[in-house]
């Protein structure tokens, strides 16, 4: 570790210390006074030159008093910064790789085994849990065991078949677990692990009807969906709602009516998308809102609609920071692994739009996947899993969500007219790996599996299930 850096994190950046711009600003020239040793991996390099400045982003007008959050921000700054240094310093064989085997024994050993009983707090997340988990699996390239799938399989049917509003024949859908009530959330997550399990038997207990009838049960007259019976409405019941529907191939008028509309009164000013009208831009709900549009409609119409393309393509590049390579959320927030995929999505959605408009065959990149996929390896990978930031430990929901926006780093995605009609909309993009090392370089113990941006599953499971339903009730 630099010696410069470490004085700054042990001694004048003691964070509680700290009360404005103005004192941070006299310890931010002293690092840059410093002499650093840096050896030639030129990205990080890049990302440390530039790392002084990333600190002034901290929007504290001068002598004002720093708020909780932008403590934190700095104080995670420093970290990923005193991280960067020591790898430089160590020299290019210390770069790390991605730790498949350490991730895969993390995966597959959790599904082996009951969760300890400290879990029982998760217990309305166990379908949640069943996904991040069999989706990590795959994305890091390894199949799901026999074993695997029937018990996830065997699982999933018996919260379906317990769901306790599941009390007459018309109805059927997911709780979180056992026992518990319809919610879309519960029910996008069981449905992608039973499109991962890929069990046609399971698959073929499930009436897309009845699917649809519990869908329409939550759809308000403004367009938009509510989670569960009283339930709140939002951009993500919605995403839910319409991946749904696109997998079961029940995506008529009666599930899709006003929901491009209440979706574009859910943009912000700053150009993302919030759970509802009025609220702030957000990350996870910006993603779900555009995944969303792609499932409704043609690249062609989104651009062509009231979306304002500009201020969202701004507010999303905004979320990369400098120096961390990694995304943040919301606008002035710390970064967090996580939003490698809702952000990382949304960008890959939003060059899907760009590139279908462009004339040039060459891809038009609007994040920095290299500093990504620095941060995602540098400062994500906890001895086994993945993690939102460094001081955090691996958890289910960070291991899958990282991953998945490591493949966003890898892929880009292609629209193919001719698919989308064949299929529909949802399923026209198709993930293609970067080889340009200018965008991204991809050493070969770093590749992961190509992802569907728009379900959030590898690329193929979603458009399997749905080709199952239109082929086994359109006949
Ligand atoms: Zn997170």
């Amino acid at each position: 570790m630099s010696s410069k850096l470490s004085e700054i994190n042990d001694e004048a950046y003691g964070i509680g210390n700290i009360t404005s711009f103005d004192e941070f600003s006299v310890i931010r020239n002293s690092i840059t006074d410093s002499t650093i040793k840096i050896p030639d991996f030129d990205t990080l390099i890049e990302m440390l030159n530039g790392s002084y400045d990333s600190f002034s982003n901290c929007d504290a007008p001068l002598g004002e008093k720093l708020t909780g959050t932008i403590e934190k921000k700095m104080e995670t700054e420093v970290d990923i910064l005193t991280i960067y240094e020591d790898i430089l310093n160590e020299g290019s064989n210390s770069f790390p790789k991605l730790n498949k085997k350490a991730h895969i024994s993390f995966t597959h050993g959790v599904i082996a085994y009951p969760l300890p009983a400290m879990f029982s707090k998760l217990d309305a997340s166990k379908t949640w849990i069943a996904y991040w988990l069999m989706n990590s699996c795959i994305l890091l390239e390894t199949e799901l065991s026999n074993n695997e799938k029937e018990n996830a399989s065997k699982f999933l049917l018996k919260i379906l078949n317990t769901n306790i509003n599941d009390n007459n024949d018309q109805y059927q859908g997911f709780g979180g677990g056992e026992y518990q009530i319809f919610h879309l959330a519960a029910s996008y997550a069981a449905i992608l692990t039973l499109a991962l399990a890929k069990d046609q038997n399971v698959w073929s207990q499930i009436d897309p009807i009845k699917v649809k009838n519990s869908l329409l049960e939550l759809k308000l007259p403004n367009g938009s969906f509510i989670m569960h019976k009283g339930g709140e409405s939002d951009t993500r019941a919605v995403y839910c709602a319409l991946c749904i529907a696109q997998i079961f191939d029940i995506l008529d008028d009666d599930i899709t009516k006003g929901v491009f509309d209440w979706l574009i009164e859910c943009q912000t000013y700053e150009g993302g998308f919030s759970g509802e009208p009025g609220d702030e831009a957000h990350g996870g709900y910006t993603f779900c809102a555009l995944a969303a549009m792609f499932i409704l409609t043609s690249p062609d119409k989104i651009l062509k609609s009231n979306l304002n393309f500009d201020n969202l393509i701004k507010w999303t590049v905004d979320r990369q920071y400098n120096l961390e390579g990694g995304f943040s959320g919301r606008t002035n927030k710390l970064v967090d692994g996580c939003y490698s995929h809702w952000i990382g999505g949304t960008c890959s959605l939003i060059e899907t739009l760009i590139n279908y408009n462009s004339k040039s065959k060459t891809f038009i990149p609007i994040c920095d996947r290299q500093k990504l996929q620095n941060y995602i390896l540098c400062c994500c990978q906890d001895k086994f899993g993945l993690r939102d930031k460094p001081g955090c430990s691996a958890d289910f929901y960070h291991t899958n969500y990282v991953l998945c926006g490591l493949s966003m780093c890898q892929h880009y995605q292609v629209y193919d007219d001719k698919l989308s009609v064949e299929f529909a909309p949802a399923f026209g993009s198709i993930p293609q790996k970067i080889s340009d090392s200018d965008i991204i370089d991809i050493k070969s113990g770093n590749i992961v599996s190509a992802i569907d941006s728009v379900f959030g599953l590898p690329y193929g499971y979603a458009k399997d299930m749905y080709s199952y339903y239109h082929k086994a009730y359109s006949m």
